[in-house]
């Protein structure tokens, strides 16, 4: 749908520090070389809320653990070209971004004192979007953020229980179910959770256990092309019912220092399991609210599921 000549691309009305010829080469990190100079480069955040620079210099303010904000705060250039996003993008396109956001990830654990490394992206005003260029952005902090260590913790317990992944048992029975089950491309399915945070929220995951995005990312570029096209559909689909949405990557903690990070934690790459969120941002502000972790929400998850299987997309 934008096979058209890249000169007459929608083209900001002002300059866009990301485009290829406005960029500060200075501020590149690194990239992924194609024919035409690069398919996807990582850039540092113009305005970052964490510095790699520095000691973390963690120290007690009463009952409060005080901590500078030693980090990495990263801009994902998606794609040169200022109008292909991960929707409209080829899969080659998408699996060259991909690729760039796993060797970050890779690149930035290497740091003993980063516990996490998030990759996230904020579209359309209403959820916050930062650039008009297509961007994803990444995090290296030195705690887990809340809703991961949530999600580690839980995991856990479940393994030790039943000493099986609870993400790999969920997949079984969403797939035996097919009820909640949008699309499955490959070792590759978008399904809709059994209770969404929000209507239509979408997890795509591996369909056999990985614990580590970026071990998956780097290793097996076959099924890179995989992930590629069912994000790319995935997306069109949440698009036929709002336009805002965000996305979350969630893979495990940094476990390269097992000494200094994460020693006590044993079963970490089997009681893990990579997932991308898409939570959509939806127009009419929708009822559902929070209390304790308890969500409501006014379409069900069969429902929604139903009607983002059934979308019209490109293909
Ligand atoms: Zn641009
Ligand atoms: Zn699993
Ligand atoms: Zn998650």
């Amino acid at each position: 749908m934008t096979g058209d000549d890249p000169a007459e691309g929608t083209r900001p009305e002002t300059a866009c520090s990301f485009c290829p010829e406005s960029a500060d080469a200075t501020q590149v990190i690194s990239a992924i070389p194609s024919a035409v100079g690069w398919s996807a480069r990582s850039m540092v955040h113009p305005n970052p809320l964490y510095h790699i620079e520095g000691e973390p210099g963690r120290r007690g303010d009463g009952i409060y653990d005080r901590m500078s904000s030693v980090g990495a705060h990263e801009v994902l250039v998606e794609n040169p070209r200022h109008d292909r996003h991960l929707w409209n993008a080829s899969d080659d396109e998408i699996g060259q971004f991909l690729r760039l956001a796993a060797e970050r990830i890779m690149d930035l654990k290497r740091d003993p004192r980063i516990k996490y490394v998030s990759l996230f992206k904020d579209y359309g005003p209403s959820a916050g979007q930062e650039f008009s260029h297509p961007t994803s952005q990444i995090t290296a902090t030195m705690f887990v953020p809340r809703r991961v260590l949530y999600e580690l913790r839980a995991g856990r317990e479940y393994f030790v229980g039943k000493e099986r992944c609870v993400f790999c048992d969920i997949i079984n029975q969403e797939e035996r179910q097919a009820a909640r089950v949008i699309e499955a491309r490959g070792d590759y399915v978008a399904i809709g959770p059994y209770a969404p945070r929000v209507p239509y929220e979408t997890w795509i995951l591996p369909r056999n256990h990985e614990a580590s995005f970026e071990r998956t990312g780097l290793s097996k570029p076959g099924l890179r092309v995989n992930l590629a096209a069912l994000l790319r559909r995935t997306l069109q689909r949440v698009r036929v019912v709002t336009e805002g949405f965000h996305l979350v990557l969630h893979t495990s903690p940094n476990s390269l220092h097992p000494s200094n990070t994460l020693g006590y934690w044993k079963t970490i790459d089997d009681d893990y399991h990579w997932h991308i969120e898409i939570l959509p941002v939806l127009a009419t502000k929708a009822r559902s609210y929070t209390f304790k972790e308890v969500y409501y929400s006014p379409v069900s998850s069969e429902t929604a599921v139903k009607q983002l299987r059934e979308a019209k997309i490109d293909g």
